[in-house]
């Protein structure tokens, strides 16, 4: 799903796209002449893989998102998260990808490992 930058007006313009079990939905409203604030959630769940045992599992996803995004090369990108997106077309999908990648990129453990006493010891 894109969206044109130049589409996008000062009134929050809303929008929904869902990949697999996750939705993401939000809006997006212009806030300067090449920015764009995307104020969104992710909900729905992911099938993620243990990092203590390696079984996959499905893990409830529920988050807040707020990013900016800029029609052209940001320098200064030390106070928020910002995406560019140089060809003036704001995808959206590229967005919810990259934000369930750095989801599953975390560390995390399976119930039952999280549950489990933190010092035991896996056995192969
Ligand atoms: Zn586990």
């Amino acid at each position: 799903m894109k969206i044109a930058f130049d589409k996008v007006g000062a009134t929050p313009k809303p929008f929904i796209l869902t990949q697999d079990a996750v939705h993401f939905e939000g809006s997006l409203a212009k806030t300067g002449s090449h920015q764009i604030v995307l104020e969104g959630k992710l909900h729905g769940s992911m099938t993620l893989e243990c990092d203590r045992c390696g079984s996959a599992y499905d893990q409830a996803l529920e988050e807040s998102l707020m990013l900016q995004i800029s029609d052209r090369v940001v320098q200064d990108k030390e106070d928020l998260d910002i995406i560019e997106f140089l060809d003036g077309m704001i995808d959206l999908m590229y967005v919810l990808q990259s934000e369930t990648n750095a989801f599953a990129g975390d560390y995390h453990f399976c119930p039952t490992c999280a549950a489990s006493d933190e010092t035991l010891e896996i056995e192969f």
